[in-house]
């Protein structure tokens, strides 16, 4: 047996890559859909069609051999017992906390040494390798994750509960968005991917006449048709209705980055997933410029705080795939 077989489980998009020991490197990558609450028939249970595709993928990338190590990354908070607390991104409210998923998970590949932890903490430890000193990663993709990042490991608490600022509150009126969770106003209904696009939904109805001299606006007439994809070629642009309604949620981000901060000392903060880094290096920027207004100021340089990860990496299951080695390297030295 040789290399490892990495998952990236994200709320829209399920990849899976062989990574090789040898290289230290991914040498084949492949994606489908995640099956998740909102492409799923009701009657499917959680999770089966996901084992599913999980399957094919690993045969996909696995045909004549077996993976030594299977390292998953799952969107979700998990315990140190091994238990999934919750999956927002993937099955919204239908799903809450389970013991059972990593056991089954893990009973797919049974020649091979299994390991579930949280998404972003897999993508934390592709970034422990550029950036030696501790930092908190935050992925704004589908939903919003974090973890912190102490001495190399990430930090969750001793029930596992933290790095989870995608369910903190910050927004409590009355109007706030519904977050994937069934909460109100966490920031991950507001500056995920799937926040933004229903913020600017909300925001094209309450102002028509500027959203239709948008660029947005005469791609989509209906805003109901708004896509995410638009949304970033019209920022990129620097469409001013586009950037208008991006920076308002960019700015409950850098709320909690200066949170973080204030509450920890971390001087590093790496913005990850699909949805902010193809929005870039302005994105970057502003949430650092308000970052800076959101607490004191004790000489900290936040345009140098505040990085957007490296793009076109598959940074999950690049980080995965280093997990892996750390996994298979314990093994080794327990021979
Ligand atoms: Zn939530």
């Amino acid at each position: 047996m040789a290399d490892a077989l990495v998952f990236d489980v994200g709320g829209t998009n399920l990849r899976a890559g062989r990574y090789s020991f040898a290289t230290q490197q991914l040498v084949s990558i492949s994606r489908k859909d995640t099956p998740n609450a909102w492409n799923t028939p009701s009657d499917v249970l959680p999770f089966e069609q996901l084992y599913k595709e999980m399957t094919l993928l690993s045969k996909e990338l696995f045909e004549y051999d077996e993976p030594e190590v299977v390292t998953i990354g799952f969107p979700g908070p998990i315990t140190p017992s091994g238990e999934l607390l919750s999956t927002p991104t993937i099955w919204g409210e239908r799903f809450k906390g389970s013991s059972s998923i990593i056991p089954r998970l893990k009973s797919f590949w049974p020649n091979s040494n299994v390991h579930v932890l949280n998404d972003i903490s897999a993508a934390g430890y592709l970034l422990k390798d550029i950036y030696p000193e501790d930092f908190c990663v935050i992925s704004v993709s589908s939903g919003i994750g974090s973890k912190l990042f102490i001495n190399g490991k990430p930090y969750t608490g001793v029930m596992g509960r933290g790095g989870e600022i995608g369910h903190w509150v910050t927004d409590d009126s009355q109007e706030a968005p519904i977050c994937d969770c069934g909460g109100k106003g966490h920031l991950g209904g507001i500056c995920s991917g799937r926040g933004v696009l229903g913020f600017a939904k909300t925001q094209s109805m309450s102002n028509h006449a500027d959203y239709q001299k948008s660029y947005v606006g005469k791609i989509h007439p209906d805003c109901q048709d708004i896509l995410n994809e638009t949304l970033v070629t019209a920022y990129l642009k620097g469409d001013a209705w586009t950037v208008s309604v991006i920076d308002k949620t960019a700015r409950q981000l850098a709320r909690a980055i200066a949170l973080i901060h204030t509450t920890t000392g971390i001087e590093l903060f790496i913005i990850i997933g699909g949805f902010s880094t193809a929005l870039g290096e302005t994105y970057r920027r502003s949430v650092a410029d308000l970052a800076a207004t959101f607490c004191w100021n004790l000489g900290q340089n936040w345009d140098e705080m505040v990085k957007i990860g490296p793009e076109g990496t598959e940074i999950g299951l690049a980080g995965a795939g280093r997990f892996s080695e750390t996994v298979r390297k314990a093994i080794y030295e327990n021979k």
